[in-house]
């Protein structure tokens, strides 16, 4: 194995004690850390999966609060669910959450999975997840490796290749299913992890602070600023959306999402992408009559909000507009429904559609 005699190979065990009693000694106070049951290391590590822990952890405790058990997340409605994610983002995971407790409580009869493997069978639960769930809650020997795990092995071995391929990603599963052996597992896995949050960070590392800087390649070669090795990243696009507030008799016409894809099941007001050399305007005519089936007269343009999403930016451009003719129809909605602004709290909204409902009355 190439790296083979890399010291935290040859020193396993003292590289080892030396990162867990590091993380033992500093690691932050979360309440769902401590557990080790399986329903919430699992909620955790779904809500973590994206979202960085000083976001995630709110929406963790509210989440099991909610939810305190597989049965009773199984048994709720998927629009309660959807409720509670709002303002995370990336809603799949909330579905396919509330997808595998129908599996473990209704199929299973509230059995949960019992290793890595398993685990992987449920819906939005990965190699990565499965490795954290089955490490954490039942000790497991089953490594877990995210962009943490990869730079941190990057440097520690001083590892010139390319982290972004299938190839350097499949080594370093190699390289954590080794290092993961051994006595607590979880833990050994969290500090990895920890350590790539906090010391061996992407810019600005702390090797000063480094428990670990005796075994580092990068260190001894001085090559940690030029590592890991990434595919560059490509430029994002920057959309504009045409939003249609239509307002009849006080209340305002919402679409939601269909089930499947980038914010599914989430409550929005209609519209849509501006195409190139097309007006704000005539993008919302044509919008609407796709969508909606309806002709509007555009009332009067109320602004406009910039929101990012991981892979593309946009800015919405908000108009209020008036039926003119038509029935609404749901042709790119699951459900449509005429809402008043009081009951706006009650429906799940992406992050962007509330920088402005407030200006909706
Ligand atoms: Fe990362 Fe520096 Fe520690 Fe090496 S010594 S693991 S580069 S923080």
């Amino acid at each position: 194995m190439p790296y083979a005699s890399s010291p935290i190979f040859t020193q396993k065990t003292a590289f080892r004690r030396a990162i867990m009693k590091w993380y033992a000694e500093q690691a932050r106070d979360l309440s769902w850390r401590g557990t080790l049951d399986p329903y919430s290391v699992w909620v955790s590590e779904i809500v973590l999966q994206q979202t960085r822990v000083d976001q995630g952890t709110p929406y963790i405790e509210r989440f099991i609060k909610k939810f305190p058990t597989v049965q009773s997340l199984a048994k709720a409605q998927e629009d309660s669910v959807l409720k509670l994610w709002e303002g995370l983002g990336y809603y799949s995971r909330a579905r396919n959450l509330h997808k595998a407790a129908k599996h473990v409580a209704f199929e299973r009869n509230g059995e949960f999975p019992s290793s890595a493997v398993e685990w992987e069978t449920l819906p939005g639960v990965g190699r990565y997840t499965a490795g954290a769930i089955s490490s954490i809650a039942y000790g497991e020997a089953a490594p877990v490796v995210d962009g943490n795990v990869k730079r941190v092995l990057a440097r520690l071995l001083d590892c010139h290749d390319n982290i972004d391929t299938p190839a350097t990603t499949n080594a370093i599963w190699d390289w954590m299913t080794l290092l993961v052996k051994g006595k607590h597992p979880g833990n050994f896995n969290q500090s990895m992890m920890e350590l790539g949050s906090n010391i061996c960070t992407p810019k600005k590392l702390k090797c000063d602070l480094c428990p670990v800087q005796r075994f580092c390649l990068a260190f001894v070669n001085n090559t940690q600023n030029e590592l890991p090795v990434r595919t560059p990243k490509k430029k994002i696009p920057h959309h504009q959306i045409v939003v249609a507030a239509i307002k009849k008799n006080g209340r305002y016409l919402l679409g939601k999402r269909p089930p499947e894809g980038m914010l599914g099941g989430l409550w929005e007001f209609p519209g849509g992408k501006v195409e190139a050399k097309e007006s704000n305007e005539d993008a919302l005519h044509r919008e609407i009559n796709e969508e909606l089936g309806l002709t509007i007269e555009i009332i009067e343009n109320i602004g406009k909000v910039d929101h990012a999403y991981s892979h593309f930016k946009i800015t919405l451009h908000i108009y209020i507009c008036k039926q003119l003719s038509g029935t609404p129809s749901p042709k790119a909605h699951s459900e449509l429904k005429w809402v008043s602004p009081k009951h706006f709290e009650q429906y799940a909204f992406p992050k962007a559609n509330h920088k402005f409902l407030s200006k909706l009355s």
